[in-house]
């Protein structure tokens, strides 16, 4: 490729790494002309199959632009949109498949995308499965009450174990003792 700087043909490279995460690669380079550095960034293009069988090349901002349409009016800010756009890359990528279903490229916003905001959440899931009537926005709104019900259970309750049904009896002030002596250091939430 060019030099960046003086758009010289030639140049060597002085380093190559993987990325931690092992999708990609970075190499840095030197102009053979004027000597200067500059760093390529080397990935697998994955391609997107659509419902028809076309396929085009993933876009980040295709992403961008179909979440921003559902996020009007919502709290989300452009640099939102470009962390998430970045995230379902990184899940695409973490799963190794050089092509993907459309779908699944939609699938992989959903999760992020309640995280942010969950009106826009709504939104997007409401065109994207094709929701028919109230009785799919009543089911999505449940599930999201469930989850966040779960989120917050996970949040204050200790990681003691529980019998099976008897979540609700209220504990008194004993704690199971620590084998080993093992605990002992760990903060008292009770
Ligand atoms: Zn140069």
């Amino acid at each position: 490729m060019h030099c960046p700087f003086c758009r010289h043909t030639d140049s060597r490279v002085v380093d190559s790494r993987t990325t931690d995460d092992g999708t990609s690669i970075r190499r840095r380079r030197q102009c053979a002309e004027c000597g200067r550095r500059f760093t390529t960034l080397e990935t697998t293009t994955i391609s997107v199959i659509k419902r028809s069988g076309v396929t085009e090349p993933f876009d980040r901002q295709k992403i961008v632009n179909g979440v921003r349409k559902a996020c009007q009016g919502r709290p989300v800010s452009e640099d939102d949109l470009a962390m998430l756009a970045q995230e379902v890359e990184e899940t695409i990528r973490a799963a190794g498949a050089a092509e993907i279903e459309a779908h699944e490229v939609g699938l992989a916003i959903l999760a992020p995308l309640r995280r942010l905001d969950v009106v826009a959440y709504l939104r997007f899931a409401s065109v994207y499965q094709a929701f028919g009537g109230l009785e799919d926005f009543e089911d999505a709104i449940e599930l999201l009450r469930a989850q966040q019900a779960e989120h917050s259970g996970q949040q204050t309750i200790p990681a003691t174990v529980e019998p099976p049904g008897g979540g609700a009896k209220k504990r008194s002030g004993r704690r199971p003792r620590a084998r080993n002596g093992e605990g002992l250091t760990q903060p008292r939430l009770l």
